[in-house]
C-alpha cells in the first residue's frame, strides 16, 4: 500500500470513532433530560390529586359536622314536642323534624358518595405515587450513569486525539488537506477499498489497469466516479 495512503486508512478510523463518540456523547444527556422532564410531569399530576384528594376530605369533614349539628337539632325538636300545647303546634313539629329527617337522610346519602370517591382517590394516588417513586429512581440511575459515561468518553476522546496527532506528524500536508477535503463532501469517508475490482465508496467497476495501479501501491490512485483515495488489501 502506498506508505500515506496506509496512515490515512488509520487516520480515518480514528476519525470516524471521534465522530462517534461525540456524536453519543451530545445524545446520552438527552435520555437523561427527558427522564427528569417525565418525572416534573408524573409530581405535578400527583400534587393535583393530592390536592383534589385534601379537599374533598375536608368537604366530607365539613358535611359530617353540618350531620351532627342537625341530628342535635333534630332531639331538640323532639323534646319540644313534649311541651307543645295545641295540636296545631304539634303537627307543625312534626312536619319540621320530618323535613330535617329527610334532608338529613339525603347528606348521608352524599357523604357515602363521597366515602366512595375518596377511596377511589386514595387507590389512584397511592398507584401515582408509586410511579412516581419508580421514575425517580429510574432518574438518579441514569444521572449517576450519565456523569460515569460522560468520564468515559472523555477519556476516549482524549486518547484518540493523541493518537491522531501521532498519524498527522506522519502524513504531508497537502495530503491531509486533501483528505480532509474528501471527507467532507462524502460523508466522512475518504480513503476506500478496492475489493473484486469495485469501488467499495460508490459501488463503481474498476477498469483491471486501475485496480492493478491500485494494488501496486507506487502512486496515490482515486476512483474516476467518487474522487476517494483507493487502496488495495488482500481479501480475508
Ligand atoms: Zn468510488
Amino acid at each position: 500500500m502506498h506508505p500515506q495512503v496506509s496512515v490515512l486508512v488509520k487516520l480515518q478510523a480514528i476519525d470516524l470513532s471521534i465522530e462517534k463518540i461525540e456524536e453519543t456523547k451530545e445524545e446520552y444527556p438527552k435520555k437523561t433530560e427527558l427522564l427528569k422532564e417525565n418525572l416534573k410531569e408524573k409530581r405535578r399530576v400527583t400534587n393535583l390529586k393530592r390536592e383534589k384528594l385534601e379537599k374533598l376530605e375536608q368537604d366530607r369533614m365539613r358535611e359530617e359536622r353540618i350531620l351532627q349539628q342537625e341530628i342535635q337539632r333534630i332531639e331538640k325538636h323532639e323534646e319540644r314536642l313534649l311541651s307543645v300545647k295545641t295540636n296545631k303546634e304539634y303537627q307543625a313539629a312534626l312536619k319540621e323534624i320530618a323535613l330535617a329527617k329527610e334532608s338529613n337522610s339525603e347528606r348521608e346519602d352524599n357523604i357515602l358518595n363521597v366515602l366512595e370517591e375518596l377511596d377511589a382517590l386514595r387507590k389512584g394516588l397511592g398507584e401515582q405515587e408509586k410511579d412516581c417513586e419508580k421514575t425517580c429512581r429510574e432518574f438518579e440511575k441514569e444521572s449517576n450513569e450519565l456523569e460515569e459515561k460522560l468520564e468515559k468518553f472523555e477519556r476516549q476522546l482524549a486518547q484518540e486525539t493523541r493518537r491522531r496527532e501521532k498519524l498527522y506528524s506522519e502524513i504531508d500536508a497537502e495530503v491531509l488537506r486533501m483528505y480532509k477535503n474528501i471527507r467532507k463532501g462524502r460523508h466522512g469517508i475518504a480513503v476506500v477499498r478496492v475489493k473484486n475490482e469495485f469501488c467499495q465508496g460508490c459501488n463503481m467497476y474498476m477498469p483491471p489497469q486501475l485496480a492493478n495501479e491500485v494494488q501496486k501501491g507506487i502512486d496515490m490512485v482515486f476512483c474516476p466516479s467518487c474522487n476517494r483515495i483507493l487502496y488495495w488489501k488482500k481479501n480475508s
